[in-house]
């Protein structure tokens, strides 16, 4: 890299940090992508002139509201919601909504910035957006989650619409939740707009596949990664930290595909199974029951559950973090490697950090990051946009094998970039660039806006 575009990426990341004190995650997400732009900054002196990083580092619109709300006791509570509008040089805002006591404006940034490149990268006319609230769903009735999403929507309705920012779920909103968005959204407006929201139920408007998408997704990107490497999936061990939605869909197609997958986890710890997951009992303690994974122990009396641990400490060939931001850190990258990890990919958004990240670049090991790897659910967010556009449904398969070739085509763009620009297997550097040149086509084409 030459040193003066070094010294700009630099004061571009200064600025980013003085314009948003506080936003560790955001100050992450920003450094992680610009520091692998080096090349593409060179061979595109116009993305300089007209500012393409700085306006991208920069969002769009920031949407922040009161959420009042009663609970069942009758006692008022007040939470805060965000709608984070980074880019839409692509289509729309789009991106899901997080409901979850650690959400701030900065984790809301930080993966709406990560969304534009996803999204970018997934190849559908889609712009980049994060919202959600911090909101703890944790032991609350249906009743009080009800109540709340609809005061969510009382506010969030007047920005939204499906040519202009389109929500989903992410940790904390699931169908359940999605239903009440919607209900409340179509009551307020007066208007079936089916493609305001994605994640819906198939029952009315939903797209199948869209709740296995994201860990079935990160699973086929697993597989290309090996598949270029020459090595199969078949008999492999793996480990899958989370119980949520990406995580049960990875672990189920891992198994399909024949992995032995011994171990995840949820906040309060994680569960080992030296014979391999019993993936009905997750779902019905997880989907069903809405349970603790520490339950999965006295059904399946061969297992352990650890309370707190490290899941990281458990040996696999595979490792797919589905859990949250920031799960595996240096040390738990060395571990993995140490125990003959071969590959690492992300369902959650930016479950590495940049100390782990490197560890597993150093050892030379597959590491897919969550805005490639975990693209599939977005991907098929923007499949239910096309169905509910032309008012169709598709089947299982043919939705299946467009999620497939998606994956595979994210695959091989992250993969023959990174070589490009002399970083092979740099899946990081593939990935940033391919998404940041979409985005900087359409916002030049666009002018100064
Ligand atoms: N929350 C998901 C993500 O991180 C999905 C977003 C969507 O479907 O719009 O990509």
């Amino acid at each position: 890299m030459n040193g003066t575009i070094k010294a700009r990426i630099e004061s571009i990341f200064d600025q980013v940090i003085k314009r948003n004190p506080g936003e560790p995650e955001f100050h992450q997400a920003v450094r992680e992508v610009i520091e692998t732009l080096g090349p593409v900054l060179e061979k595109h002196p116009e993305y300089a002139e007209y500012k393409i990083i700085e306006r991208i580092c920069e969002p769009e619109r920031q949407i922040i509201f009161r959420v009042p709300w009663q609970d069942d006791k009758g006692e008022v509570q007040i939470n805060r919601g965000f709608r984070v509008g980074f880019n839409s040089a692509l289509g729309p805002y789009k991106g899901g909504l997080r409901f979850h006591p650690s959400v701030t404006l900065g984790t809301i940034k930080f993966l709406g910035f990560e969304q534009t490149f996803k999204n970018a990268l997934s190849g559908m006319p889609i712009g980049g957006a994060k919202g959600g609230s911090d909101f703890d769903p944790k032991n609350k009735s249906e009743g009080e989650v009800m109540r709340f999403c609809q005061s969510f929507m009382t506010e969030l309705y007047r920005h939204i619409g499906e040519l202009t920012d389109v929500p989903a779920g992410d940790i904390g909103v699931g169908t359940r939740e999605i239903g009440f968005l919607f209900g409340q959204y179509k009551r307020i407006t007066n208007r079936y707009e089916s493609g305001v929201i994605t994640g819906k139920s198939p029952a009315w408007g939903g797209a199948l596949v869209r709740k296995e998408a994201t860990g079935y997704g990160a699973v086929y990107f697993a597989r290309e990664m090996l598949k270029v490497r020459g090595i199969d999936m078949e008999g492999k061990t793996a480990v899958v930290s989370g119980s949520g939605n990406v995580a049960i869909y990875a672990i189920e197609k891992l198994q399909e595909y024949g992995v032995k997958v011994v171990a995840c986890s949820d906040s309060a710890g994680f569960i080992y199974d030296p014979n391999g997951l019993n993936l009905d009992t997750i779902k019905q303690i997880k989907e069903v029951e809405r349970g603790r994974i520490s339950a999965y122990q006295a059904i399946h009396r061969d297992s352990t559950y650890t309370a707190g641990g490290n899941i990281w400490n458990v040996p696999c060939d595979i490792a797919l973090p589905c859990a949250t931001q920031n799960e595996l850190d240096e040390e738990s990258a060395r571990t993995l490697v140490a125990n003959g990890c071969i590959a690492v990919s992300e369902g959650a958004n930016m479950p590495t950090t940049p100390g782990g990240i490197k560890v597993f670049q150093d050892a030379g090991i597959s590491y897919g990051p969550g805005k490639a790897a975990n693209a599939g659910g977005v991907a098929t967010s923007a499949l239910e946009m096309q169905q509910n556009a032309s008012r169709d449904a598709w089947t299982f398969e043919y939705t299946d094998q467009k999620l497939q070739t998606i994956m595979r085509d994210i695959h091989r763009d992250c993969y023959e970039t990174a070589k490009e620009y002399g970083m092979a297997n740099n899946y990081v550097a593939g990935a940033n660039i391919v998404g940041l040149k979409r985005v900087a086509v359409a916002m030049l084409a666009f002018g100064i806006i």
